[in-house]
């Protein structure tokens, strides 16, 4: 069954990556928040997929695999959603992989940064807080950071220690959009240009990243999230229109607050093309089992 719009939520995190709920939980809670539809997608991995799976079947809830792919884009790091993912493509297992290499090896980096500042075993403490095998990022790091007291909010956490420019900023090399479109194609996903607003890029530079993310076979971009305002929302739902992308909507829940939470405030424009009306998700609807197993 398709969605439609006010039941779907596109973008969200569990315990494999650093949202706050385990990935049977972030389904029971779409399912209590009367939504059909939910796409895990966690970062750089899909290790909750099965779990999320199992609660989804036993729930009535359509699960939508996916995972938040981080790329960079002239020095910028970019977040490409994939959708309706077959994940069980080797080529898509071994990409994560070498995600998850990049990762582990700058959260190491991270924490050697926050241990000269005086945050004693700063990385194991803060793997400690995670979920086990779960992908660290620095959302995880921020939520250690502030349980220490030393910043009064995981935002906080962010503006004195994690963002580009700080002391315990990595910079990494991501691969580069182009690669992430074609693994998710490879998997017979949909790629989706997460939060194009929160790249704090002016029109003119938003533009150019949407015209080199066409080119790269990206097929849909976010227009609907959380706290937004209008006139954003109105904004994305042009260029959509101008650049014949799809639209998606999703939360990016991490963790539920009044402001923040599945399904919240998640309508189209109605010049909008929702996402699930693409080949790739027909297919995988009418694909879809209520129990594949
Ligand atoms: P990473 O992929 O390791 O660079 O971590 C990015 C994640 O950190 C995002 O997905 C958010 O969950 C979190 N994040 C980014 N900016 C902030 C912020 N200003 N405050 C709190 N969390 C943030
Ligand atoms: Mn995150
Ligand atoms: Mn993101
Ligand atoms: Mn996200």
């Amino acid at each position: 069954m398709k969605p439609y719009v006010g039941t779907a939520d596109l973008h969200s995190h569990s315990t494999a990556s650093d949202g706050a709920l385990k990935p049977e939980e972030l389904v029971s809670r779409a399912a209590a928040r009367g939504l059909t539809h939910l796409a895990l997608t966690d970062h750089d991995n899909a290790s909750g997929g099965a779990q999320a799976q199992k609660a989804a079947g036993a729930l009535g809830v359509t699960l939508i695999p996916g995972a938040e792919i981080s790329t960079t884009w002239n020095n910028a790091e970019i977040h490409i959603v994939g959708l309706f993912l077959d994940l069980s493509t080797p080529a898509l297992q071994q990409f994560f992989k070498g995600q998850l290499e990049r990762r582990q090896e700058r959260a190491e980096e991270i924490g050697r940064r926050l241990e000269r500042q005086g945050f004693e075993h700063a990385y194991e403490r803060t793997k400690a807080m995670a979920r086990e095998g779960a992908v660290i990022t620095r959302g995880n790091y921020a939520r250690y950071i502030a349980s220490t007291g030393r910043a009064q909010s995981t935002d906080d956490a962010f503006n004195t220690y994690l963002k580009k420019g700080r002391s315990a900023y990595v910079s990494t090399l991501w691969p580069d959009i182009a690669e992430a479109c074609a693994v998710i194609a490879r998997a017979g996903g949909v790629s989706v240009l997460a939060h194009p607003r929160r790249y704090d890029f002016t029109n003119s530079k938003l533009r150019r990243l949407i015209t080199y993310f066409v080119s790269c076979g990206g097929r849909a971009m976010e227009v609907a999230s959380c706290q937004q305002r209008p006139c954003d929302r109105e904004f994305l739902a042009k260029l959509s229109v101008e650049y014949a992308l799809k639209a998606s909507l999703g939360s990016d829940l991490h963790q539920p607050s009044p402001w923040r939470d599945l399904g919240l405030s998640l309508l189209l424009p109605p010049e909008c093309s929702a996402v699930w009306t693409c080949p790739e998700a027909e297919t995988y609807f009418k694909n879809f089992k209520e129990d594949p197993a």
